[in-house]
């Protein structure tokens, strides 16, 4: 069976200088907050053209300690999306805050901005919570739709915080790049991410000194002068100097992998949208990718009738599939306290009829023909 995400491709590839990385720091023995961390937040911020980077433990962690910059707990209201990663509502939540979803756009899959609209107006309206900000998500490495989510929050006085767990290096039609397009941006180096470590890792952005500043300090168990110095509650949230000497590693060919993953979701977005019904109608609908956007790619994802019978036909010639998300926010167990009964349609719909390809930067042309082929014959030589 091929790997729904190859990662000992790119180790080959690259594998002298990791090690020599990781034995660097075997070296030193700077284990917590070596050289390493402060190059690769360097490196990050050029990549990004980000002011500040705080690397931090994992994504989650980045989420929380944006939302515990700006103060948020109890009685605060965020808007998010339903369909994404838990971690993006869990982060809130976990802080004593109420997530309040606004559905997503059918095309994009990302939050919608004008859901957003209805959605400051219903929390205002109800005047129970105070409503703090807004999570986009970039889904599957697709920025949302920043220039009109910013002057939204702009208008009501609401901090943007971007979840680019899944983009970092995706860019906008300005050019700029994820996580830049809010007050804070994160990111999450999962393994399977598009910038993945070897374990966990994460880190925030942002161009605000006082929110670095704050950040910095909730990092280290919100230290003052030092870390005895308390001087507010904090997180345990450090990046291990090892991830960070081998992310510094693989940031130097990102750039060139992310241009590989934009080729191989050229070649699955075109062989897809030839698979046609009898009556010529396109039958696989795909992520739509906005003019002058840059996805990074981190999932490539298709929608379609048979969902199950597709992924039925890829196991049975061994290629495997993925569906993300199953079970959109609102309706996961988690969530049940929550007051808010939004009807959020589009995001169910969704979640019934997407699947998730196999996707990497080094997918060859054999093995996407070959999954083409397998969802063609499904779609073809079925006739309800
Ligand atoms: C992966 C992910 C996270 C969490 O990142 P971790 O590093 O796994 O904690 C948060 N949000 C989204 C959208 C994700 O995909």
């Amino acid at each position: 069976m091929i790997p729904f995400i190859d990662l000992a491709t790119q180790q080959i590839r690259i594998k002298p200088e990791i090690d020599a990385a990781i034995q660097r720091v075997l070296a030193h023995g700077q284990y917590i907050m070596g050289p390493e961390v402060g190059l690769l937040e360097q490196a990050l911020k050029d990549f990004s053209g980000s002011q500040h980077c705080i690397t931090v433990s994992n994504g989650t962690d980045a989420l929380i300690a944006a939302l515990m910059a700006y103060d948020i707990g109890p009685g605060d209201a965020v808007i998010t999306t339903p369909f994404t990663f838990f971690a993006t509502v869990e982060a809130i939540m976990v802080l004593g805050a109420t997530p309040v979803f606004a559905d997503i756009d059918p095309r994009t899959l990302n939050i919608c901005p004008n859901q957003i609209e209805s959605t400051v107006r219903e929390v205002h309206s109800q005047n129970k919570l105070q409503l703090r900000g807004i999570i986009p998500v970039d889904l599957f490495g697709l920025c949302a739709d920043y220039s009109r989510i910013n002057a939204i929050a702009e208008q009501h006085g609401l901090f943007v915080i971007q979840d680019a767990a899944q983009a970092f290096g995706a860019s906008t039609p300005d050019g700029q790049k994820a996580p830049t397009h809010g007050h804070v941006g994160t990111t999450s180096f999962f393994p399977a991410k598009p910038l993945g470590g070897y374990g966990d890792g994460g880190a925030i952005f942002t161009d605000n000194d006082d929110i670095a500043d704050k950040i910095q300090s909730i990092r280290i168990h919100g230290q003052g002068v030092d870390k005895y110095d308390n001087a507010r509650i904090g997180l345990n949230a450090r990046l291990d100097t090892i991830q960070a000497a081998v992310l510094l590693e693989k940031l130097k060919i990102y750039s060139e992998e992310l241009d590989l993953r934009q080729k191989v979701a050229e070649r699955y977005s075109q062989q897809m949208d030839m698979i046609v019904d009898s009556t010529g109608q396109q039958v696989i609908q795909r992520q739509h990718i906005p003019g002058g956007h840059r996805s990074a790619w981190a999932q490539f994802v298709i929608l379609g009738p048979h969902r199950e019978r597709i992924a039925t036909a890829l196991k049975t010639n061994d290629f495997p599939s993925v569906v993300y998300y199953r079970t959109p926010a609102q309706l996961l167990k988690a969530c049940q306290g929550l007051t808010q009964q939004n009807n959020l349609p589009v995001s169910e719909a969704i979640s019934s009829r997407i699947l998730a390809l196999p996707f990497h930067p080094y997918l060859n042309q054999d093995s996407l023909d070959h999954i083409v082929e397998t969802i063609k014959s499904v779609n073809v030589n079925t006739c309800d």
